[in-house]
C-alpha cells in the first residue's frame, strides 16, 4: 500500500512561520486520525440533528454512533431529498433536515428537472469553508516559498442570485463567499495579496468585473507570481478577453482613463487610485500582444509567475493542452477538491502534474462513506434496507468508489455522484484520484448535461424538422473545447424523404436554438450571463456514417448484438471519422433564454 506519511518534500527552502507549522500539523493530526474524527464528526452531526423531523422519521431515537446511523438511514439522491428541500424554499423554519436555521441555498452547477441543485447550508458552515482555505497557503508554501512577496492574479467572479418563494437567498457557494463579511473584511494577509479589486470580484456585470481585473493583472504584472481562476476555462476565456480586448486596455494604460464602458461606480472610483498613464507599460503590451502569436502568452507578460492555480482535473482535463500552450508549461497546481454540497479536501501535493493528482479528503469537514464502483455489476440500493457503505479509512488502494457524504448542514448519506478511485493513503487517509462525474455527458464550463437532456433537446429539434418530412436517423455529439469559448457540436444523420424540400439552412439554426432552449439553466447561464460557452453547432453528416461508426467499433472488439450509438464521442479517430464525413454546419443564430429566476 502507498503509504505517505510525512508533508516534507525533498527540499523544504523556508521554514513555514508558526501559523503554517500549525495548519501542517493540523492536517497531519486529521489525517492520522481519520476513523476516530470520522466518528466524533458523526457523532456531532446526529446530536446536533437529533430532532429534526429527518432523522426522527427513521427511528434513530438519538442514537449517534455508526451502527444505527447505517441500519436506519437511507442512502439518497437530491431527488428524494426534493419535498424536503422544497419545503424549506416555500419557508417551512422548522427543523426539518438541520436543528440551526438554515441561512441560504446554495446553488449547485448539478442539475435537477433543469435547474441549479439547492444545497441548504448553516451559518457555521462558511467558518467550516475557510478552514480549508486556510490550509492551502501552508501546503504550497512547502513546495513554492516566497509566495508573500507578491501578488496573485485569479480571475474570480460572483454569480446572478435569485430568492426562493420562502425568502432565502439561492446562489453559488462562492458567490456567497466573496459577498460574506469573512471575505469581504478579511485581514491583511501577505500570502493572500489579489491583484484584482473586490470591487471588481464582487460586480455581477462579467465584462466590467473581467475588464477590471485584467486591467489590474497588466498594471501590477511585475508583481504577478501566480496566475489563476477557479477553473481551467475560466482562466482560458480571460486570456480570451485579452486578445479581444488588449487594444482597449492598452489604451486605458496609456493615457490613465478608464474604459467608459466601466459604469460600475465602485470599480471607477477604485480605479482612480490604481490607473495612472504608463506608456513604456503600454508599448511593451502592444509588441507582445499585436502579433498572431500568443504562444507562452503568460510568462510573457507575467514573467514571475511560478504556476498556474487552475482546476484541471475531471472534466477540465480537457484544456490542458491549451494551458500549456498559452503558460509555456508552466505547472498547474489543482489545490482542492470541494462542492457545494461540502468542501472535501485538499491536495497535499499541489504542483504534481495533473495526470497524477490526488486530493486528500480532510476527515472533519463531513461524515463520507463509499459505494463499490463497478461498472460491470452495479449496486442497487433499496430505500428500505439502508446498505452498508465502506468507511473512509477502509477504502482499498486501485478501487473506485461513489461518494457519499454527511454534512453539518442536514444531509445525510448524499449521494454526491463523484466517482473517485483510491491512489494511496497520506497516513490513514485516502487519497483519490478523480475519476468523473456520473451521467455527464457533455461539458465546457460548470454545465453539465446529461444523456436524457440531450436526448429532450434532440427531441424537440426534430418537430422543427417534421414539415419537410425528415427525420434524424442517429446522432452523437461532442464538447468541441479546440478554441474558446468551446461549445457543443451535435453530429445528425437525417433521413431526408422529400429531396424537393429539404430543410434550409435557416431550420437547421432553429433547430440549434432549439436544442439550446432545452438545456439546463447551467447551460443557458454559461451562454447568456458568462459567454463562456459558444452557440452549439449541428454537423449534418453522409448517409450511412453511423453504420461505419459501428463498423469502427466492432472492428475493435463490440460486439454487434449490444452495439449502441454513443451519444457523445471523445476518441480522437471516431471524431476524425466523423469530421470527414460532414456534409454541412450550423450555428445558433442567437443565445437562449436565461434569467437567474428558477423555472417553477
Ligand atoms: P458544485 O456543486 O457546482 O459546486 O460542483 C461540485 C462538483 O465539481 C464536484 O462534485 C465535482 O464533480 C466537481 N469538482 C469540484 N472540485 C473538483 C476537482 N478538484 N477536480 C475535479 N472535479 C471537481
Amino acid at each position: 500500500m502507498a503509504v505517505d506519511s510525512s508533508l516534507s518534500p525533498a527540499v523544504v527552502s523556508t521554514p513555514p512561520n508558526e501559523k503554517f507549522a500549525k495548519a501542517l500539523e493540523f492536517i497531519e493530526q486529521m489525517t492520522k486520525n481519520t476513523d476516530s474524527v470520522q466518528a466524533r464528526v458523526l457523532g456531532e452531526i446526529l446530536s446536533q440533528n437529533a430532532e429534526t423531523e429527518y432523522l426522527r422519521r427513521f427511528g434513530l431515537g438519538g442514537a449517534t454512533d455508526r451502527d444505527s446511523f447505517k441500519s436506519k438511514i437511507p442512502v439518497v439522491t437530491y431527488e428524494d431529498l426534493q419535498p424536503e428541500i422544497q419545503r424549506i424554499a416555500n419557508g417551512d423554519f422548522s427543523p426539518i433536515l438541520c436543528a440551526h436555521h438554515i441561512s441560504e441555498f446554495l446553488t449547485s452547477s448539478g442539475t435537477s428537472a433543469g435547474e441549479r441543485k439547492l444545497m441548504p447550508t448553516i451559518k457555521e458552515e462558511m467558518s467550516r469553508r475557510q478552514s480549508l482555505y486556510n490550509l492551502l497557503n501552508p501546503v504550497m508554501n512547502l513546495y513554492v516559498p516566497g509566495l508573500d512577496k507578491g501578488k496573485g492574479l485569479y480571475f474570480l467572479f460572483v454569480k446572478a442570485e435569485s430568492k426562493t418563494p420562502g425568502g432565502l437567498v439561492a446562489r453559488p457557494v462562492l458567490t456567497s463567499y466573496y459577498k460574506s463579511d469573512q471575505f469581504k473584511g478579511r485581514p491583511y494577509d501577505p500570502y493572500n495579496v489579489y491583484t484584482s479589486p473586490d470591487e471588481a470580484i464582487l460586480c455581477c456585470d462579467s465584462f466590467q468585473s473581467m475588464y477590471t481585473q485584467m486591467l489590474c493583472g497588466l498594471l501590477m504584472r511585475e508583481e504577478v507570481l501566480r496566475v489563476g481562476a477557479v477553473f481551467a476555462s475560466g482562466l482560458l476565456r480571460a486570456i480570451r478577453f485579452l486578445q479581444l480586448n488588449w487594444r482597449q486596455l492598452v489604451h486605458d494604460i496609456s493615457t490613465g482613463s478608464l474604459n467608459p464602458r466601466i459604469t460600475d461606480s465602485s470599480i471607477r472610483e477604485r480605479m482612480t487610485k490604481i490607473l495612472k498613464p504608463d506608456p513604456d507599460l503600454a508599448d511593451f503590451l502592444v509588441r507582445e500582444c499585436e502579433g498572431e502569436n500568443w504562444d507562452s502568452i503568460i510568462p510573457r507578460i507575467w514573467p514571475n509567475t511560478k504556476y498556474l492555480d487552475v482546476i484541471v482535473t475531471g472534466a477540465m482535463a480537457q484544456y490542458i493542452p491549451l494551458l500549456d500552450f498559452y503558460s509555456g508549461g508552466l505547472p498547474q497546481a489543482c489545490t482542492m477538491y470541494a462542492s457545494s454540497e461540502c468542501y472535501f479536501g485538499l491536495n497535499l501535493k499541489p504542483m504534481t502534474k495533473p495526470s497524477e493528482v490526488s486530493y486528500t479528503i480532510m476527515p472533519n469537514m463531513g461524515y463520507f462513506e463509499f459505494i463499490p464502483h463497478d461498472p460491470n455489476n452495479p449496486i442497487t440500493l433499496s430505500r428500505d434496507s439502508p446498505p452498508r457503505l465502506v468507511e473512509l479509512a477502509d477504502l482499498e488502494v486501485g478501487k473506485e468508489y461513489e461518494l457519499v457524504v454527511t454534512t453539518y448542514a442536514g444531509l445525510c448519506r448524499y449521494r454526491v455522484g463523484d466517482i473517485l478511485r483510491v491512489t494511496g493513503f497520506h497516513n490513514s487517509a485516502p487519497q483519490f484520484k478523480f475519476i468523473r462525474r456520473k451521467n455527464v455527458l457533455l461539458s465546457i464550463d460548470s454545465d453539465k448535461t446529461d444523456e436524457s437532456e440531450l436526448q429532450k433537446a434532440v427531441e424537440n429539434a426534430s418537430v422543427l424538422l417534421r414539415q419537410y418530412d425528415t427525420t434524424i436517423v442517429e446522432y452523437t455529439s461532442y464538447a468541441d473545447s479546440s478554441s474558446i469559448p468551446g461549445h457543443y457540436v451535435i453530429y445528425w444523420e437525417l433521413l431526408i424523404k422529400d429531396s424537393s424540400n429539404p430543410p434550409s439552412d435557416d431550420v437547421l439554426a432553429q433547430c440549434c436554438l432549439v436544442m439550446e432552449e432545452a438545456m439546463n439553466t447551467v447551460y443557458r447561464q454559461c451562454r447568456v450571463a458568462d459567454n463562456s460557452v459558444g452557440p452549439l453547432e449541428i454537423r449534418v453528416v453522409k448517409n450511412g456514417t453511423f453504420e461505419e461508426l459501428m463498423d469502427y467499433a466492432i472492428s475493435r472488439g463490440a460486439s454487434i448484438n449490444q452495439y449502441k450509438a454513443p451519444r457523445c464521442v471523445t476518441f480522437t479517430p471516431i471524431v476524425e471519422l466523423l469530421n470527414a464525413r460532414v456534409l454541412s454546419a450550423h450555428f445558433s443564430p442567437t443565445a437562449p433564454q436565461w434569467t437567474p429566476e428558477r423555472r417553477v
